[in-house]
């Protein structure tokens, strides 16, 4: 069985829309997809006047080098988040098959499921917000196509061990894809679920620029999986995905100069959630820190909604994640830079100290 069987059968059959820029790459004088042959105001050479390369090649070379896979076993889109519709469009049929989450979790899943009309299929964390894998692999039906894990996840900050992965991809061969949404996953000590791609065709990862490389304004997300599925998804994604300018903010970021911005930056985060994380859980109204290995705490408060309105004050846009299972008295706070940080914690402090007056 090939992991395409679990797919749409009518996704597998279509003829793929073929756009101009695909039929043809070769040329001086492009005049076969109506375009404008003129530069338009301020392009600064970018040349924005031609529809962009629909998978850019420089930026394609970049990420599989990037991410130690082949060209081909590798998809850039609008963020992840395009990679995760892409997914449930591509292998669940409206109203029949179902995704598997486990709650609390990033919300796209479950919303690309219910665009589609799919089932969403949950198996709560346990309470320590670790993945529970036999009640995981005993709720996985025929309907559940896609089974998606996210580590560090969000808005817990928890790692899925990687013998875990491994026993989810192996045991799920052939009755369901696992996506492995490693968002968050430069910001731990975690291997890459990437080098497993290899050895497992149903296991694919997303990856993304928005987080560790700054670049959640350009939007680009990587799904790495088998070349079938690269190439299954590929029929259903827009022409053009990838504005020009976007891919050139992606390939400066990604030059040597940009690599060492990233490393530093995210040292400095890292640092500084060790920081707040000792330092919030001493504030008084702060009940726990939960452990995190992504670029962000979950902090749970005696008075959640009070402490959410005096951040949001002060001018702190912060994360109320109540309506989530187990986190109702919770907020997700970003790790900013250090004088972001302290400002956070001052606050905090100071309503601490007030509240202890009144
Ligand atoms: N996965 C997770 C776990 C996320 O938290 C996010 C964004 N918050 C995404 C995917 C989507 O990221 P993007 O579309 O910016 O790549």
């Amino acid at each position: 069985m090939s992991v395409l069987d679990l797919a749409r059968p009518e996704i597998r059959a279509m003829q793929p829309y073929s756009s101009a820029r695909m039929e043809a790459s070769d040329g001086q004088i492009w005049l076969n997809a109506n375009e404008s042959s003129w530069l338009p105001e301020g392009d600064a050479g970018v040349g924005c006047n031609r529809y962009p390369e629909p998978q850019p090649s420089a930026l394609i070379d970049t990420l599989a080098e990037l991410y130690g896979v082949h060209r081909e076993q590798l998809l850039v889109g609008r963020g992840s988040d395009e990679a995760i519709d892409l997914l449930v469009r591509a292998f669940c049929r409206a109203g029949q098959d179902a995704i598997l989450i486990q709650p609390p979790t990033f919300g796209m899943y479950s919303v690309c499921a219910r665009i589609q009309n799919a089932h969403v299929v949950e198996v709560a964390l346990k309470s320590d917000f670790t993945l529970d894998v036999d009640a995981l692999l005993a709720a996985v039906t025929p309907a559940v196509k896609l089974v998606f894990i996210c580590t560090p996840n969000n808005p817990t900050g928890q790692i899925v061990p990687r013998a875990d992965i491994e026993r989810l991809a192996q045991t799920l061969s052939g009755r369901a894809l696992l996506i492995v949404d490693e968002a968050y996953i430069e910001f731990s000590d975690a291997d890459s679920a990437i080098e497993l791609i290899d050895r497992h065709e149903n296991l694919a990862v997303l990856r993304t620029l928005s987080k560790a490389w700054a670049l959640a304004g350009a939007r680009i997300g990587s799904l790495l999986a088998s070349a079938e599925v690269i190439a299954l998804l590929r029929r259903i994604m827009a022409p053009y995905p990838l504005p020009l300018p976007c891919v050139a903010a992606a390939l400066s970021a990604l030059s040597t100069v940009g690599q060492q911005s990233a490393r530093e930056h995210l040292a400095v985060i890292r640092e500084q959630r060790d920081v707040m994380q000792k330092a919030l859980v001493r504030l008084a109204g702060v009940r726990e820190v939960l452990p995190s290995h992504a670029n962000f705490v979950a902090v749970r408060f005696d008075d959640p909604g009070a402490a959410y309105q005096r951040l949001l004050a002060a001018g702190i846009v912060v994360r109320d994640v109540r309506r989530y299972p187990n986190l109702d008295d919770a907020l997700r706070i970003t790790i900013g830079t250090p004088q972001e940080n302290a400002r956070v914690l001052d606050v905090l402090k100071a309503s601490a100290l007030q509240e202890a007056r009144a």
